[in-house]
């Protein structure tokens, strides 16, 4: 028998990037709003939402094995609503591939259809019947949907939806719909409330930052001026910014400012022309080069990192050793690397592709060498100095007692006398790990 005044509980999962995570958090304002509470494991939950990943195969893989885990529950208490939603199921292949092989998955929506979450679910409940909705992702944007965020301190605000740089490799365009961007009167009363409430670092997101606002006539680098104009001790962060359209006007909003992140998260793929151009990024390896020595100028202390592939169809030892020779040159702080996986409808997928497997993990695990010698050498210049950095809490290394992170987006493991969370603190660095760097709190104010 089911106690009527009981409060349903929800256990909700998100995968994938920020895009996604925002998504969740947005998915979380409206269920707490809709009165749900939330449960930190299946077991006694009264809805289960899993928000997908698709961006490689095996994001996909796994989300069909946890969904396929969840019968079980089900079992056990028949009046579980179980949804999954996400970029995974806004692919058509997918969502009915989800309803023929799992009839006890109830709701299915899109990246599309999340401020309907509440209409949805109600016709699951009230009509006893299994609902998808994937309709299309291009719409317009839903503006002052609840948000229940993961922290009180950080805080990631989306600026823009979608992408329309369609990369041969890349299945976001296709899940997320077409580019548009938020008004920025709207982001920065959403940025000014967070401030006042206490939030001291806000990540503004979009798939390609250099190209918003195109439709109201405004620009990243403006948005940026904006936000920093707020009142408060605050820093801004921002990603991910593309090669082809970053802008000398975003450079010098940077430099000239006291509250944006040095730090510059550059995806580069390739260091081989001929793959670049396969892969449609609208770029060169010099003119990415060009792009850094310009910043790096611009910009003391700036912290690049980038995003890499390995294996794209073709990729011959040559293009991968271009590659290796960029990272050398370039200094990345540090990397995301991801072996190409073929998604479908995407370009890349007709490209001949005689590579083996074997031979690309080789290459992956040769690139993450280069990676962690020259990622060494480049933390190794923050020695001796004293970067500002936001405590977050416990040490994250066992080695000293808090940690947090800098304005160059590095992780750092401190000594501090006073418990310091929550503040900024400067903090002098005395070692640098793979991942990290150590260091002790200063007394002395900047
Ligand atoms: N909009 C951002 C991030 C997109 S997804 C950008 O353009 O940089 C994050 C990263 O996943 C990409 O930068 C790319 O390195 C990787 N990625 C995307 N599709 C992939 C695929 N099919 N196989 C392997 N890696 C992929
Ligand atoms: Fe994908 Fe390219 Fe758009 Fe990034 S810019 S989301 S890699 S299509």
């Amino acid at each position: 028998m089911t106690d009527k005044n009981k409060r349903l509980l929800a256990y909700t999962r998100t995968y994938g990037c920020r895009a996604n995570v925002s998504d969740g958090e947005k998915i979380n304002g409206i269920l707490a709003e809709m009165g749900y509470g939330f449960t930190g494991g299946p077991e006694n939950a009264d809805l289960i939402l899993l928000n997908t990943c698709a961006v490689r195969e095996n994001a996909e893989t796994r989300a069909f094995g946890n969904i396929g885990a969840l019968v079980h529950f089900k079992r056990v208490n028949p009046d579980l609503i179980i949804a999954v939603c996400g970029c995974m199921v806004q692919q058509g292949h997918i969502a009915e591939k989800l309803r023929a092989t799992f009839p006890f998955v109830d709701l299915i929506f899109g990246t599309g259809a999340v401020h309907k979450l509440p209409e949805l679910l109600t016709e699951v409940i009230s009509e006893k019947k299994r609902v998808t909705d994937i309709t299309a992702c291009s719409g317009g944007i839903v503006e002052g949907l609840p948000v229940k965020r993961g922290s009180a301190l950080k805080a990631d605000i989306p600026v823009m939806f979608g992408c329309d740089n369609f990369c041969s490799y890349c299945v976001v365009p296709y899940v997320r719909g077409r580019e548009r961007s938020r008004l920025p009167a709207d982001i920065i009363k959403e940025a000014r409330e967070l401030i006042n409430g206490g939030v001291k670092e806000i990540a503004l997101l979009g798939q390609n930052v250099n190209s918003y606002g195109k439709e109201h006539g405004a620009t990243f680098a403006g948005l940026l001026r904006e936000a920093e104009k707020i009142n408060g001790d605050f820093r801004v962060t921002y990603m991910t910014s593309h090669p082809k359209d970053l802008s000398p006007e975003l450079i010098d909003a940077v430099a000239e400012s006291g509250k944006i992140s040095r730090h510059l998260h550059l995806p580069v793929q390739s260091g081989s022309d001929r793959i670049l151009s396969l892969m449609n990024r609208g770029y060169s390896a010099k003119q990415y080069e060009d792009i850094i020595s310009f910043a790096r100028e611009k910009i003391p202390g700036l912290s690049v990192t980038t995003d890499i592939i390995v294996g794209f169809p073709g990729e011959t030892r040559a293009d991968f050793e271009e590659t290796l020779s960029l990272i050398r040159k370039i200094g990345f702080d540090s990397a995301y690397t991801f072996i190409y996986s073929k998604r479908e409808g995407t370009k890349a997928v007709r490209l001949p592709d005689p590579v083996t497997a074997a031979e690309k993990s080789a290459r992956f695990r040769e690139l993450l060498g280069v990676l962690e010698e020259t990622g060494g050498k480049a933390y190794g210049r923050y020695i001796g100095k004293t970067l500002r950095v936001l405590c977050e809490g416990e040490g994250r290394t066992g080695k000293r007692g808090y940690t947090g992170k800098s304005g160059e987006g590095v992780i750092v493991d401190f000594d501090s006398p006073a418990d310091v969370t929550g503040e900024f603190v400067n903090v002098r660095i005395e070692e640098a790990l793979k991942w990290a760097l150590l260091g002790k709190a200063q007394t002395i104010r900047e």
